[in-house]
């Protein structure tokens, strides 16, 4: 990973780094301050490997991405997007923290919160349905990070079990902004409807976002797996009576009648659950 620092490639994309956070904690950092391990996982565009900074010894993420890669498949608004939203998300232990960017004459690199205990999806198929206990702690972290995002003008558009991470002590960091709509005045929530619109097509990946207008997120991105097209799901039997009622609140085709996030907390399903600091001082529940 020698390769000479280049700012030539960076003027061909339009491409700010690195990223103010480093800047404001007067620190630039490259790829020689870091010893490379092992693979973490791969993505589309990228390689996300697990990396030591040499002096703190401090362990991170490491997402590469290849400039000509980025290029070729016309993803330079997807990496712009997801490094403009996570420096705006530096506050919340819900979200994956971004510390530096930096490039050399090849690749992109992000360097991110390490997530050891890989993604939420993965969890969930190992132990196949999680008891009331665990599902009220994982969502009432996402609900809180949403929350989050919200108050900072983020909407993220594709939230699914695989962008949602854990760190080693089984918390929630919420990932992949690639799609996220960044709203101009942070100070205003996305109104419900304006988070719901992420439904999704089947061809959409990040980066096919056409729609401009800044004040409502109308374009479509996300998932198709996850589009809700005919609300065609039930519940098995003993399905707890507060969980199902909370679902299918949710679960509804128009977004203007889905719960907003404070009747979200404030539904039996939440009954006293703590959000706000405390939530990420408790320890995780036992995955049984
Ligand atoms: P795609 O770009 O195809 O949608 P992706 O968004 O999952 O894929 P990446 O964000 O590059 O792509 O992540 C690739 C893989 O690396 C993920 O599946 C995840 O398992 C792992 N990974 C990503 N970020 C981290 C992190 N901060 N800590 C630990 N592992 C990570």
């Amino acid at each position: 990973l020698a390769f000479p620092p280049s700012r030539s490639l960076e003027v061909q994309f339009g491409l700010t780094f690195p990223c103010p956070t480093a800047a404001r904690i007067g620190k630039t950092e490259g790829v020689r301050d870091f010893s490379f391990g092992r693979v973490l996982g791969e993505g589309s565009y990228s390689t996300v490997y697990l990396a030591t900074d040499r002096q703190t010894l401090k362990e991170y993420a490491i997402k590469v991405l290849e400039k000509r890669h980025i290029i070729k498949e016309k993803k330079i608004k997807y990496v712009n997007i997801e490094k403009d939203t996570l420096n705006r998300l530096t506050e919340h232990p819900g979200i994956v923290r971004l510390y530096y960017t930096f490039q050399d004459e090849n690749s992109l690199y992000y360097v991110l919160d390490l997530c050891n205990s890989g993604e939420l999806l993965g969890v969930l198929k190992k132990t196949g349905t999680f008891d009331v206990e665990c599902a009220r702690f994982f969502g009432a972290q996402i609900l809180d990070s949403i929350e989050y995002m919200h108050s900072r003008g983020v909407i993220h558009r594709d939230l699914k079990p695989e962008n949602v991470l854990l760190d080693d002590s089984m918390h929630v960091k919420i990932t992949d902004f690639g799609t996220a709509r960044l709203l101009t005045d942070p100070r205003a929530p996305p109104t419900a409807a304006g988070a719901g619109a992420a439904a999704a097509r089947p061809d959409d990946r990040p980066g096919r976002d056409k729609q401009q207008d800044d004040t409502r997120a109308e374009s479509f991105v996300g998932t198709a797996e996850y589009k809700i097209v005919e609300l065609d799901y039930g519940f098995p039997p003993g399905f707890p009576p507060a969980a199902q009622d909370l679902i299918e609140r949710l679960l509804v085709l128009d977004p203007e009648r889905r719960l907003t996030i404070e009747h979200i907390k404030n539904h039996e399903f939440f009954d006293g659950q703590t959000f706000g600091k405390q939530l990420w001082r408790m320890k995780a529940p036992r995955l049984r």
